[in-house]
């Protein structure tokens, strides 16, 4: 009986389990991004993985680009005072034009620093309103957040996003198949500088040159919640990019990487 009732308990915990994790990414919450193919995308009987949400709906759910000597640095979270203009200097510095994912909320606190990544060049992805885990919410929620942030961004820099990176990299295929038919793009990452642990300079620089090659789509932040330190990406971002250089790669943007249009 006690086993039995071990059990029960057991399963109790583990049903709040979804909930409880969707909960817990609350806005300005700094959590991993992990791109992990095999994990479940929706709770439904129909759920697939990511890795076969990609293969499904490939031309829709990108996460590198063709075998060429290109590479595209990404920067989520932003637009965030303490970061994101120091990212910003460092990619002038060296002429390179990157991609944003931006934060709806995070861009009615800082709208001019939104303006600073247009102006000078950036393209700029949508990056939901308040960073929430969508893969157990339902449309309604998905598609609010989106769109919600699309008139932010649309406010601010005159066009909408084409572009969607949803935090944590995670998506169901009910909200991928809205995607597709709305002519949204979901862009993950396949290089993963794990940068928003706070890691420092070398190995955020590790992280990213062990793994980058033709077409690869960098994941690094501009952006964090309170008590976020991205020094380590800020630092290492001359040398990522020097070194690199030096191996042949050029630096582009995502609609250059992958041959689609960065708004709609
Ligand atoms: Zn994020």
């Amino acid at each position: 009986m006690r086993n039995k009732c071990a059990i029960l308990f057991v399963l109790l915990v583990l049903s709040m389990l979804p909930s409880f994790q969707a909960a817990s990414a609350a806005p300005e919450i700094q959590a991993p991004e992990e791109q992990n193919s095999t994990s479940k995308v929706a709770s439904s009987h129909e759920s697939l993985t990511l890795g076969e949400l990609r293969r499904k709906y490939a031309e829709t759910f990108k996460f590198r680009g063709p075998q060429v000597k290109q590479i595209a640095l990404t920067f989520d979270d932003v637009p965030d005072p303490r970061f994101t203009p120091q990212v910003l200097d460092v990619l002038a510095k060296y002429h390179i034009k990157a991609t944003f994912f931006v934060v709806g909320q995070r861009a009615v606190k800082h709208p001019g620093l939104v303006k600073r990544i247009y102006r000078e060049g950036h393209l700029i992805g949508n990056h939901s309103y308040n960073h929430p885990l969508f893969k157990n919410r339902n449309l309604a929620y998905f598609k609010n957040q989106i769109l919600r942030t699309e008139k932010i961004i649309y406010n601010l820099t005159g066009f909408r996003p084409k572009l969607i990176r949803p935090p944590y990299g995670e998506i169901n295929e009910e909200q991928l198949r809205w995607v597709k038919s709305s002519g949204y793009k979901v862009i993950n990452w396949n290089v993963d500088s794990k940068d928003w642990k706070g890691l420092n300079k070398e190995q955020v620089k590790n992280n990213i040159l062990s793994a980058a090659g033709p077409g690869s789509i960098i994941l690094q932040h501009a952006g964090g919640g309170v008590g976020a330190d991205l020094s380590g990406t800020v630092q290492a971002l001359p040398e990522v990019i020097s070194t690199l250089r030096s191996q042949g790669y050029t630096f582009v943007d995502l609609s250059e990487l992958l041959h689609i249009k960065g708004y709609k």
